[in-house]
């Protein structure tokens, strides 16, 4: 089978397309025969170099396919049957884990960061790595939401709570996680003002059902938010930019608001004036990934149709290379997915 394999951290020219053999399938695991996987910015931090990942390591955390053959142990699968890969790693016996806070779990890891990845024609996972695939969505579509809606609904719902008529500033709403907290916000009845570059990256947070779009490449842009939300200003701040960002996006806060962060793909060290925190009895709220039972409140959305995938570009997967300067260059509107051809497999 075909893989995105990387031995050495650097460009896009250490992504390599390498042969290799079907992977073992242990007493437990299910054999997928890929058929779509995408790319998320983590794909570029593990591919630069992040401490603590062991190479060499096939690329990847969201995928979709048709399961091959499941090993000994497993019921809950079959033959045929079509899945999308949840790309939480636990251990399933901690305290945390049997609570429902998977992402809690002392062991907790992501595909392809602290296991081999989902870009290659086969993959060998735990059942709880694998969810039935929402009907009426492509293979592609399937492949492109589970990383970003993941992390999003957790991060909004589970730790942020936010309510129906709150009014949500997501900052870089064009990007795949912010895309989907645009929906997530707006399909639980907030007020959505986001953050993009003017142009078609603004239409497209638009599309995602952002009710206000600020250029954020525009000096003190959080002016203009506060302009938006008026005198309560924003309850709740989706950030997930980092350095760039923090001190404007905190400047939007009212009385009592929370910012809920991820990511800080502009850089992890922000300062902060403490006594404007404390004194507006503010909230900062980090968050990874999210549980399981996040997972299937997401696919479930999918299945009613309240959540729609965005994918931007397809790209075969002997191409990775090409996407990641298609995802560094920040040309993307929406998710950038590879495609996983029947050759790919065998
Ligand atoms: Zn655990």
């Amino acid at each position: 089978m075909q893989a995105v394999r990387i031995h050495s951290h650097g460009g896009p020219d250490v992504l390599r397309i390498e042969q290799l053999p079907p992977p073992p399938i242990a007493a437990g695991q299910v054999l997928v025969a890929m058929k779509a996987a995408a790319l998320n910015h983590l794909d570029l931090w593990i591919r630069g170099g992040m401490p603590g990942v062991a190479l060499p390591l096939i690329m990847g955390s969201d995928g979709a396919g048709i399961v091959r053959e499941v090993g000994s142990g497993v019921t809950t699968l079959a033959p045929g049957d079509e899945v999308v890969v949840q790309p939480g790693l636990f251990c399933g016996r901690c305290a945390a884990c049997l609570d429902g806070r998977e992402n809690l779990c002392p062991d907790f890891g992501i595909l392809g960061e602290d296991a081999d990845g989902v870009q290659a024609g086969l993959v060998a996972l735990a059942p709880a790595n694998l969810f039935p695939k929402p009907t009426g969505l492509s293979f592609e579509e399937a492949a492109s939401f589970g990383l970003v809606f993941l992390t999003a609904y957790q991060m909004l719902v589970k730790r942020a709570a936010l309510q129906a008529g709150e009014t949500i500033l997501v900052v870089g709403g064009s990007s795949g996680v912010g895309a989907a907290a645009i929906q997530i916000a707006s399909d639980l009845g907030a007020r959505v003002i986001a953050t993009a570059a003017a142009g078609d990256k603004t239409e497209f947070a638009r599309a995602m059902g952002a009710h206000e779009v600020v250029d954020h490449y525009a000096d003190n842009w959080h002016k203009r938010v506060l302009e938006i939300a008026g005198a309560d200003k924003v309850q709740v701040v989706f950030e997930h930019v980092g350095a760039a960002t923090w001190d404007q996006a905190v400047r939007t806060m009212g009385l009592g608001a929370r910012l809920v962060f991820c990511g800080g793909t502009t850089g992890a060290l922000v300062e902060m004036d403490l006594r404007h925190t404390f004194r507006k009895h503010l909230s900062f709220l980090g968050s990874t990934l999210g549980d399981l039972d996040t997972f299937r409140a997401v696919l479930q959305r999918f299945e009613e149709g309240r959540y729609r995938p965005f994918v931007d570009r397809l790209f075969p997967l002997e191409d990775v290379a090409q996407a990641h300067h298609y995802l560094e260059d920040r040309r993307q509107r929406g998710k950038v997915v590879l495609s996983i051809p029947e050759s790919d497999i065998n």
